[in-house]
C-alpha cells in the first residue's frame, strides 16, 4: 500500500453529472481535490448505460447543467430526449471545456474510507493500492449505479452472449439473425426492447410486472426550437428551482374525482398526445395521493393498451395492475405496445409461467425452454444506497456505514449521516434525488456542500456532523410525507423492494424540490441548524443547534 503524502481538502468519487460538477465547483472555491472514477472515461450512468435505445426521459432543456450560461449557449441539443451517446458527447465536452480531467484518476475504484477522529481526516484507499488523506469525503456515486444481480439460478451456464443494461459493453453488439431474450420491463427494459424489435431474428420479452408506458413523443429539434431552448433557459431554470419536481410544468390542485368523466377523458387524451414524463401526474392534484383518482389514469392507460395491442390475450398480459400509476416509475416509449403486434416478438408473462433457471441454451420457464442466442438482463439496480455501501466506509469509533444503515439508510437532509463527519452525500437517501430533476438536484446539492465547506473554512471549523436527533426527525418527516401518498403501495426500488433482503424503507424525500431547496438554504443561513460543528481539541468546543423545524409542504407531497 502506498501513501499519497498530500492532505487534500476533498476526495470526490465518480465522474458523472455529480462528480464533474463537484470537481468544478470545489476547485473554483479554492479547495484541493482529487476525484476517482471506476470507468476509463467520464459520464457516470451514461458511461455504463450504452444499451440500444438508451436515452434520458427528461427533456434536454431540463436534464443539463445550468451553472454556466456560456455552456448553455454553445451547446445544441439535436433531439427532445438526448440519447446516451449524445449525453456522453455533452459530458465529455463539459470535462474538456472546464479542464476537469486533470483532477480525475480513471480506472480506479475507491475501496474504503475511514475517518480519523484525532486528525479529522478521511483516509481513502483505492483499487490501485494507494491511500490518500482528505478533510472531506464526497461520494458522487449516483443513485442508480450498481446493477442488481438477476437472482436467477444457472445464469453462468448460458452459452450465448449475456449483458446487463447497466454494464453495457463498449463494443458494438450484433443482434442480426439472433434470438434475443430480455428479462425486465422497467425503464431500461422498455427502451432496449423497442430498439431491438425488428432488428433481430426473434425477441422474447420476459415480463414479471407490467408497467405503465406513456408516449415519449421524441422528435428532432429544429434550429428555431434550439434557439428558443437557449433563449428561455434562464427563465425556465428559475421557475424549475421552485417546483415540486425541479421542472417548470404547471401544477394542478383540483381532484380528478371532481371532474366529469368527459373532462377527465379530455385531459388524459391531451396528456397522452402531448406527453412527457410528468404529464399524467400534472392533470390533477390527487393522482398520487388518492387511489380512486389514480385509478382513473390507470384505467385510461389500460384502455390505450387494449386499443394498440391487437391480440387481446397479449394485451391482457400487458395491463399494469396491482400498484397505483406513478408509484413504480412510469416509462416513456413511442412504440412499446405496438411491437407486440409483430410476429417476431413474444411476450412471456412470468406471473403465469415463472423462470425456473437459465441453462446453456436459454431460459427455462414453467412452460419449457425458450432457446436464445443473446440474453439481456434489464433487472435494475441496488438503488440509492448500493454504490455507497459497496465502499467500506467507517466513521466515528470505526463504525461501519453498512452497520448503521442495516435497518435502512438514515441521513439528515440526504446530505450527511450522523457519526460520519465531513462525509457529504450528493443526492443521497432522504433527499428528493430520483423523484426530481436529477441534474438540478445535483447542482443544488453540490452548491450547498461547497458553501458549507467555505463556511467551515471561513469560521475555522474542522468538522461537521449531522446531529443524531436532527437526523431522526428528518427521516421521520420523510416517512410522514410518503405516508400521505400512494407510493408505499408498490414494490419499487424507491423502497428497496427490488433487492432481496434489503431493508424496505422509502428513501426519496417527497416534499418537493422547491420546498427541500428552501429547507437546505434556511439551514445554511441559520449557521447549519441540525449539524454539529467543531474545531480541533486545541481550539474551541462544539457549536450545536436546536433540533430543526421541519418544512411545511404546502401543496401536498409529490
Ligand atoms: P427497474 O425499474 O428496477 O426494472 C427492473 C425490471 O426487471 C423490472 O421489470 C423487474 O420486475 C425485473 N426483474 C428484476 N429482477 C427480476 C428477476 N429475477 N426475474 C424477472 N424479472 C426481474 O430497473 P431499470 O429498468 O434499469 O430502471 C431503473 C431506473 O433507472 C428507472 O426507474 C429510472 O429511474 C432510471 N432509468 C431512466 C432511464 C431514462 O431516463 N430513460 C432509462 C433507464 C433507467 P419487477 O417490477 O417485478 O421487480
Amino acid at each position: 500500500m502506498t501513501q499519497d503524502s498530500r492532505v487534500l481538502d476533498a476526495v470526490i468519487v465518480g465522474a458523472g453529472f455529480a462528480g464533474l460538477y463537484a470537481i468544478k465547483r470545489l476547485r473554483d472555491a479554492g479547495f484541493s481535490i482529487q476525484a476517482f472514477e471506476a470507468g476509463d472515461g467520464v459520464g457516470g450512468t451514461w458511461y455504463w448505460n450504452r444499451y440500444p435505445g438508451a436515452r434520458v426521459d427528461l427533456e434536454c432543456w431540463d436534464y443539463s447543467y445550468s451553472f454556466s450560461p456560456e455552456l448553455q449557449d454553445d451547446w445544441d441539443w439535436p433531439e427532445r430526449y438526448p440519447t446516451s451517446a449524445e449525453l456522453m458527447r455533452y459530458l465529455n465536452h463539459v470535462a474538456d471545456r472546464f479542464q476537469l480531467r486533470e483532477s480525475i484518476q480513471f480506472n480506479t475504484k475507491v475501496v474504503s474510507a475511514a475517518f480519523d477522529e484525532q486528525a479529522n481526516l478521511w483516509k481513502v484507499t483505492t483499487s490501485d493500492g494507494k491511500t490518500v488523506k482528505a478533510r472531506f469525503f464526497v461520494p458522487a456515486t449516483g443513485v442508480l449505479s450498481v446493477p442488481k444481480p438477476p437472482e436467477i439460478p444457472g445464469i453462468e451456464s448460458f452459452k450465448g452472449e449475456s449483458y446487463h443494461t447497466g454494464r453495457w459493453p463498449h463494443h458494438e453488439v450484433d443482434f442480426s439473425n439472433k434470438r434475443v431474450g430480455v428479462i425486465g420491463t422497467g425503464s431500461s427494459g422498455i427502451q432496449v426492447i423497442q430498439a431491438l424489435a425488428g432488428k433481430c431474428k426473434h425477441l422474447t420479452v420476459f415480463q414479471r410486472t407490467a408497467v405503465f408506458v406513456v408516449p415519449a413523443k421524441n422528435h428532432p429539434l429544429t434550429p428555431e426550437m434550439r434557439a428558443r431552448v437557449r433563449a428561455t433557459y434562464g427563465e425556465r431554470r428559475a421557475i424549475s428551482r421552485l417546483t415540486r419536481f425541479g421542472i417548470a410544468v404547471p401544477m394542478a390542485y383540483e381532484s380528478a374525482l371532481d371532474a366529469t368523466p368527459q373532462e377527465r377523458q379530455r385531459k388524459y387524451e391531451n396528456a397522452w398526445e402531448n406527453s412527457q414524463l410528468l404529464g399524467f401526474r400534472m392533470c390533477y392534484g390527487d393522482i398520487l395521493s388518492n387511489e380512486a383518482a389514480n385509478e382513473t389514469v390507470a384505467d385510461f392507460i389500460r384502455g390505450k393498451i387494449q386499443e394498440i395491442v391487437k391480440k387481446p390475450e397479449v394485451a391482457e398480459k400487458l395491463l399494469p395492475r396491482g400498484f397505483p400509476f406513478g408509484t413504480k416509475r412510469p416509462c416513456l416509449g413511442d412504440t412499446y405496445y405496438s411491437i407486440y403486434n409483430r410476429d417476431d416478438v413474444t411476450l412471456v408473462d412470468l406471473r403465469a409461467t415463472p423462470i425456473e433457471r437459465v441453462v446453456a441454451e436459454g431460459v427455462v420457464t414453467s412452460d419449457g425452454l425458450q432457446e436464445l442466442d443473446v440474453l439481456i438482463y434489464a433487472t435494475g439496480y441496488d438503488a440509492l444506497t448500493g454504490a455507497l455501501t459497496q465502499i467500506d466506509v467507517r466513521g466515528i469509533n470505526g463504525r461501519k456505514l453498512t452497520e448503521k444503515w442495516a435497518d435502512g439508510a438514515k441521513t439528515y437532509l440526504g446530505l450527511m449521516t450522523a457519526g460520519f463527519p465531513n462525509l457529504f452525500t450528493v443526492t443521497g437517501p432522504g433527499s428528493p434525488g430520483p423523484l426530481a430533476n436529477m441534474s438540478m438536484s445535483i447542482e443544488q446539492h453540490v452548491d450547498w456542500i461547497t458553501r458549507c465547506m467555505e463556511y467551515l473554512r471561513e469560521h475555522t471549523f474542522d468538522r461537521i456532523d449531522a446531529d443524531g436527533n436532527a437526523e431522526a426527525s428528518w427521516m421521520q418527516h420523510v416517512q410522514e410525507i410518503v405516508a400521505r401518498t400512494l407510493y408505499l403501495k408498490a414494490n419499487s426500488w424507491y423502497l428497496g423492494a427490488n433487492v432481496p433482503g434489503k431493508p424496505q424503507v422509502f428513501l426519496p424525500y417527497l416534499g418537493g424540490h422547491g420546498t427541500y431547496r428552501k429547507k437546505c438554504d434556511d439551514v445554511a443561513a441559520s449557521g447549519y441548524e441540525g449539524f454539529v460543528l467543531t474545531r480541533n481539541a486545541a481550539n474551541e468546543s462544539a457549536h450545536t443547534f436546536a433540533p430543526p423545524v421541519m418544512p411545511s409542504t404546502a401543496g401536498g407531497a409529490a
